[in-house]
């Protein structure tokens, strides 16, 4: 008999957001973190800081729940170096992420690299792997988005640890209700 196939232990997943322009990016990068935090991700290093950004994203995990935060950072190399783990550049000049994920699959710790409208040619090299999410330009939160769905193989966590109030889905209509604390998954 075929010995039963081994549950694959999710990786923890970083992610690095590069060039994020003060004053013009926030709505774009707050829609980075939100959707970071929201398909599983782990933590956001962006940089250059942006501190009032990073309070809105600590603002909607002490509602929501769960541990995710936003470090702002002033270089991105060091980041970068100092992971231990497989670094990935989410680009659409790399290799197809279908081509590469039975290679990412072997890697407990990522970092997930996005860049903004200008990407510095350092992070081609820096990276261990550059891929693709279609050879087709489109977004930093499209690409990041369908990576984490594809790399964490889960549904969305529908609620968080620590969070004060839950959806309730609906077939039509919004309900939201008070998270009694022994609730929490
Ligand atoms: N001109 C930029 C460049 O040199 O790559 C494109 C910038 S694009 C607006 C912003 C970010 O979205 C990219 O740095 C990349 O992380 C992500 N991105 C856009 N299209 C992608 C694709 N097809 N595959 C993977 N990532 C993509």
């Amino acid at each position: 008999m075929p010995a039963p196939r081994r549950k694959r232990r999710r990786p923890d997943v970083a992610v690095l957001r590069v060039g994020h322009r003060l004053g013009r990016d926030p709505r774009l990068t707050t829609h980075l973190a939100l959707a970071a935090r929201a398909l599983g991700a782990s933590r956001l290093y962006l940089h250059p800081p942006d501190p009032d950004l990073a309070e809105r994203i600590a603002a909607v995990a002490r509602r929501w729940g769960g541990s995710f935060e936003v470090t702002g950072v002033s270089s991105w190399k060091p980041v970068v170096a100092a992971h231990r783990g497989g670094v990935v550049h989410l680009t659409m000049y790399g290799e197809p992420l279908t081509r590469v994920l039975p290679r990412l699959r072997q890697v407990t710790r990522l970092l997930a690299v996005v860049g903004g409208a200008k990407v510095p040619p350092a992070l081609f090299g820096a990276a261990d792997f550059n891929v693709a999410i279609g050879a087709q330009p489109h977004s930093e939160v499209a690409a990041l988005a369908v990576f984490l769905d594809r790399i964490l193989e889960a549904p969305a966590p529908s609620m968080f640890r620590g969070a004060e109030q839950r959806i309730v889905p609906q077939r039509q209509g919004k309900k939201v209700v008070p998270v009694s604390k022994r609730k929490v998954r």
